[in-house]
């Protein structure tokens, strides 16, 4: 069996050499085919920081093991980590935090055992990174969350809660400000709660999750969040076991599946091979029981919980009065205590399984469509328009281009309504969103919202705009504060 392998930047090809020679030891079955991705890559000239044989690799071989990537800053270019789960829809993040017996914490000390699975959305958010500046002063970032994305993280979050055997599956988001995002996300989850009666589900919005997870994180098993709420929460959770040198994290998708560390490049001690490759090594183990290597991951794992319970320790955690070992004397650690068996979270010997083939050809790129919209109507158009006149000005303005279809509604600045009503102690910058609705309530059609387009741009730039659709009697778009 073979996989792809990229070691990455920093102290990436430190822990990954220490990580491969732990599998070695313990004749892993598996082939590495290096591929080239990471910062030294874009410096080559590859834009998305992988090159054309990388990713033909890893598309042919279905799992890719990495370690962390570095991406180039003010270059305008983006992450090669996120366009690597992004390009190959790997929509499941799941990082597990776990009590390591040995790995002191004011829980572990407290007697607190901890077993939290974050599983968070993995492609889209505010991660899908479409930024623009509006005006001068204004950026906006687009945050997609879509139905079809929401369902398949949820679905998988929900079906590894019961292969897990789960007490409780929790929601956390922001639905109560987002309305219609987060919102969505929400919506999605009791709607596929409904096909697992069993799990306990529940939502907490996020900032009192983060609270409850730092005084009470034994209450809680598995976590679904969107994206970006879920790499913050994920990274709180690290902190909770001990830091980001035992948080690893595993990439699902359908067909390719990554597994990597959470943590990144660590600059600052790079080159030195002091890294702890604890969480890059939690993350092959997974990659192992995914494969179907039980074995060979039960052995693995005994041996880091065995030798991590012995007090030895990397310079990054443990009891400053013990010697801290460097990355090579650590890893070599772990294959010496191969057959050994921690006292506490002791992994059963389960025989290796065969592996299930995930990577095939593909025809052409997957439609996902959960939902046939009818009754669809157009009733308005959101403007967002470049101006730094006062409210009412605005409005004498916009009221002579609303014409015989239009209703000026309402104006907004950064979402707060400062006309008809509003208060004069609410702070403006040169952005507005002016709101216009049909008339009586009645169908628009696209030209309509052009017509309109054309003649207000006569008096402002429009930088950008939002059709105001109904589906049915439900508003498929926000009120503004105060509206
Ligand atoms: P970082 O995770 O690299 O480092 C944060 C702190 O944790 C540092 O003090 C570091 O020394 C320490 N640390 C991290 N991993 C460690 C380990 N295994 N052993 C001991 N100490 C460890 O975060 P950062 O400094 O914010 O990011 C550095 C670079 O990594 C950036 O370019 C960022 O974009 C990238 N990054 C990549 C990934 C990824 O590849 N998935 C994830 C996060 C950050």
């Amino acid at each position: 069996m073979k996989i792809a392998v990229a070691k990455g930047d920093g102290i990436g090809p430190e822990i990954m050499d220490a990580v491969l020679k732990i599998f070695e030891a313990n004749k892993v079955p598996l082939e590495y085919e290096l591929v080239e991705m990471g910062k030294w890559v874009f410096d080559k000239g590859f834009s998305n920081g992988m090159t054309p044989e990388a990713q033909h690799t890893i598309e042919n071989l279905g799992i890719l093991f990495k370690g962390p990537m570095e991406t180039p800053k003010g270059k305008g270019v983006k992450s090669v980590n996120v366009t690597a789960r992004k390009t190959w829809n790997t929509y499941a993040n799941k990082r597990v935090f776990q009590t390591l017996h040995g790995v002191d914490t004011v829980f572990s000390k407290a007697g607190i055992p901890i077993d939290i699975t974050v599983v968070r959305e993995n492609i889209e958010d505010t991660y899908g990174g479409i930024e623009h500046m509006l005006t001068h002063d204004v950026a906006l970032s687009r945050r997609f969350i879509t139905r079809p994305g929401s369902l398949q993280v949820i679905k998988y979050a929900f079906e590894m809660a019961k292969k897990k055997g789960t007490r409780r599956i929790t929601c956390g988001h922001k639905a109560n400000i987002m309305k219609i995002t987060d919102g969505l996300f929400l919506e999605c989850f009791y709607e596929v709660a409904k096909e697992y009666p069993d799990l306990k589900a529940d939502d907490v919005i996020v900032d009192d999750l983060c609270m409850k997870l730092v005084t009470r994180p034994d209450a809680f098993d598995v976590v679904v969040l969107t994206n970006l709420q879920g790499d913050i929460v994920s990274d709180l959770c690290a902190g909770l076991v001990g830091g980001l040198g035992f948080a690893p994290s595993a990439n699902i998708g359908d067909h390719i599946c990554i597994f990597e560390a959470v943590h990144g490049t660590a600059p600052d001690i790079a080159g030195k091979n002091i890294a702890n490759p604890t969480a890059l090594l939690l993350s092959g183990i997974a990659m192992l029981r995914h494969l179907g290597l039980m074995e060979n991951a039960a052995i693995i794992e005994n041996s880091l919980l065995y030798t991590l319970e012995q007090g030895t320790r990397t310079g990054d955690f443990g009891d400053k009065n013990k010697t801290a070992l460097n990355t090579t004397q650590f890893s070599e650690a772990i294959i010496g205590n191969f057959g050994k068996k921690p006292e506490q979270g002791v992994k059963e010997l389960l025989p290796n399984m065969p592996v299930t083939q995930t990577v095939f050809k593909l025809e052409k790129n997957p439609m996902m469509i959960s939902k046939e919209m009818e009754n669809e109507k157009i009733v308005g158009v959101d403007m967002f328009i470049e101006s730094a006149e006062q409210p009412d000005v605005i409005a004498k303005k916009c009221q002579r281009h609303a014409g015989v279809k239009f209703n000026l509604i309402n104006i907004s600045n950064r979402g707060t309504q400062v006309w008809p009503t509003g208060s004069i102690y609410t702070n403006l910058v040169n952005q507005y969103n002016v709101r216009f609705e049909s008339l009586d309530g009645s169908a628009l059609n696209q030209q309509d919202v052009l017509g309109l387009y054309v003649s207000l741009s006569g008096d402002f730039k429009i930088c950008s705009s939002e059709l105001l659709n109904m589906w049915g009697d439900k508003r498929a778009y926000s009120l503004a504060q105060g509206q």
